[in-house]
């Protein structure tokens, strides 16, 4: 599921940002899907697919579904009259045009709204999420944060036709494939009787923890014991525990935190920031890494440090945790942001640091100037996609380190204006 770089992730991910009971933003990327969708073709005009298409299309699909297993009757009661959403590939084909820095993402995404709204969750599903984290070992507080992103803790899911967003999507044709298998899976949940019909997001993610209909197929769990598998009804069980399965099979390590706000050193080699460099943190210690507070660093194995807004914004040491929760999105934002909910829910401290506020996020096209100012300079980026890749940071950390700047490959304004 791994491969983008840090920016980017930020970028698919954060761009299509849901009100949620105008307290915060909901990060509507379809949980476990994100990380396979190419970019849209900028500037390219497609044409749009239509009713008349979407029909064509549903009956050339039918033969391949009932081949998948699919009963002819559920196919024909689920998809009749289904409807063609343009709204839905609007929103495909236009995800990666807008960004948002990650201090703005985070000022919502844990406001102490959220946090307030989250502790009277955990409050009133006390007996249940404890019960989930002594069966899965993922902490209440994590459950509860991915529960409180995805959905505000269930009061926002979604409200399109999961059925007819999947339609469209896997007619209208750029990610076809990819679609049609999600839509094969949510034919298979109404085949079931796990749920009758279900709405979710512009990407087919539904339920309290906005589940592809993939993942609810290999991961869902009937944790209140009546038969179904349900992520969808107003008792959250099923999916809090489904949730907790999730990331108990990517591996979860319970007692491990996700990351640990830390401070680094005057003299500290920027060019170890980054995932790839893992070390054990007796190593980071040596090097003058302490917690944000000024302490000893606690040993929870070896882990990476990142710098998620660059070297002016918090530093993180970071544990396998973090990876795990990138399962589920593989934007930084929204890692930090379940990490640093879920402490705030635990009673810990959130993010002290301050963040480079001065600088906003690129938009698409000066990504693209940065990746093409890159290439003019000699930095390989890896393609002009405006995709902030591992190519394109690598490349943005060594234009840092011959122009004597500090190599935190976060490609900031300051860095496109270097190059311009
Ligand atoms: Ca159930």
């Amino acid at each position: 599921m791994r491969g983008a770089g840090l920016f980017d992730r930020s970028c698919r991910t954060l761009q299509r940002i849901l009100l949620a009971l105008g307290m915060g933003v909901v990060p509507a990327l379809p949980a476990q899907a994100q990380t396979i969708l190419p970019d849209p073709v900028a500037g390219v005009e497609v044409e749009m697919g239509s009713q008349a298409g979407l029909e064509a299309w549903v009956t050339a699909f039918r033969t391949r579904a009932l081949a998948a297993g699919v009963s002819a009757a559920t196919f024909d009661a689920a998809l009749r009259g289904v409807e063609f959403n343009p709204k839905v590939v609007e929103r495909d084909r236009n995800q990666n045009e807008f960004s948002k820095t990650i201090w703005d993402y985070l000022d919502t995404a844990v406001s102490d709204d959220r946090v307030a709204l989250g502790l009277k969750a955990i409050d009133r599903n006390q007996a249940l999420l404890e019960r989930i984290e002594a069966e899965f070992g993922v902490e209440k507080e994590v459950v509860a944060a991915v529960w409180g992103l995805e959905s505000a803790y269930g009061t926002y899911r979604g409200d399109l036709p999961v059925l007819g967003s999947l339609a469209t999507l896997a007619y209208e044709g750029r990610r076809g494939a990819f679609f049609e298998a999600e839509l094969i899976s949510a034919l298979r949940i109404v085949e079931g009787g796990h749920v009758e019909r279900f709405s979710g997001s512009w990407a087919g993610a539904s339920g309290h923890t906005q589940f592809m209909p993939s993942s609810w197929e290999k991961f869902a769990v009937d944790f209140d014991g009546d038969g179904k598998r349900n992520l969808w009804g107003d008792d959250p069980a099923d999916a809090l525990a489904s949730t907790a399965n999730y990331l108990r099979h990517w591996g979860w390590t319970k007692g491990q935190p996700w990351g640990l706000e830390v401070k680094l050193p005057a003299e500290f080699d920027h060019e170890q920031t980054t995932e790839r460099v893992v070390k054990p943190v007796g190593d980071w210690q040596a090097m003058g890494v302490r917690t944000v507070g000024g302490e000893d660093l606690p040993d929870h194995g070896p882990g990476s440090i990142l710098l998620p807004g660059g070297h002016r914004g918090a530093a993180f040491l970071i544990w396998p945790n973090f990876q795990v929760i990138e399962k589920y999105n593989t934007a930084d934002a929204y890692v930090v942001a379940i990490g640093s909910l879920s402490d705030r829910l635990a009673g810990r401290a959130g993010i002290q640091s301050g963040w480079p506020r001065e600088f906003r996020a690129l938009t698409l096209e000066e990504r693209r100037a940065l990746q093409e100012g890159l290439g003019r300079a000699g930095f390989d980026p890896g393609g002009v996609d405006g995709r902030m890749g591992p190519k394109t940071v690598a490349a943005v950390k060594a234009f840092q380190k011959a122009r004597g700047m500090v190599p935190d490959g976060y490609p900031s304004l300051e860095v496109l204006e270097a190059l311009r």
